[in-house]
């Protein structure tokens, strides 16, 4: 019998201005954004690196190397949907995830139902199946700065045959 596995992931990107503001697949309305090769979707790459994490295999930058052209600007969602296959080929299905955003601004609340769809899309689960919580660093470090966004993000995963 093959045992539930559980994932962590962790990502952080620089705040930026002039860059589209990407978190869990949902774009907001400011003037600045995060820093990366892709659409720098920390949300999105964390949960990732969970799924990653839980089966096993290579982190994301593996998989999505920022030496790759293909991958630049790219929607994070693309990856988050390449990663659900990756998992689904080697045998396993997503139980649950649950996410922490750690970002002093924007406003997260206001869309943190739309990154839920957004993000169980992806990954083709129910909307219930996502947790995900927004938190500030209270004005400490560079995160709390507005400097930077960050965000930890936990995945089980099954084997397909269990039930
Ligand atoms: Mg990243």
């Amino acid at each position: 019998m093959t045992l539930p596995r559980i994932g962590h992931g962790y990502d952080i990107h620089r705040v930026v201005p002039g860059r589209p503001m990407v978190l869990g697949g949902v774009t907001f309305p400011v003037d600045y954004g995060l820093d990366g090769h892709s659409d720098a979707d920390c949300l999105t790459h964390a949960i990732c690196d969970a799924l990653l994490g839980a089966a096993g295999l290579a982190d994301i930058g593996h998989f999505f190397p920022n030496t790759d052209a293909a991958f630049k600007n790219i929607d994070s969602q693309r990856l988050l949907q390449r990663v659900t296959r990756e998992l689904a080929d080697r045998g396993w299905r997503i139980g649950n995830v649950d996410a922490s955003l750690i970002a002093e601004r924007p406003k997260i609340a206001p869309k943190l139902t739309a990154m839920k769809e957004a993000l169980a899309a992806s990954m083709e689960l129910d909307v219930g199946q996502i947790g995900l919580k927004a938190t500030t660093n209270e004005g400490a470090d560079d995160i709390g700065r507005g400097e930077a966004i960050a965000a930890h993000a936990v995945a089980i995963i099954f084997p397909h045959e269990s039930t």
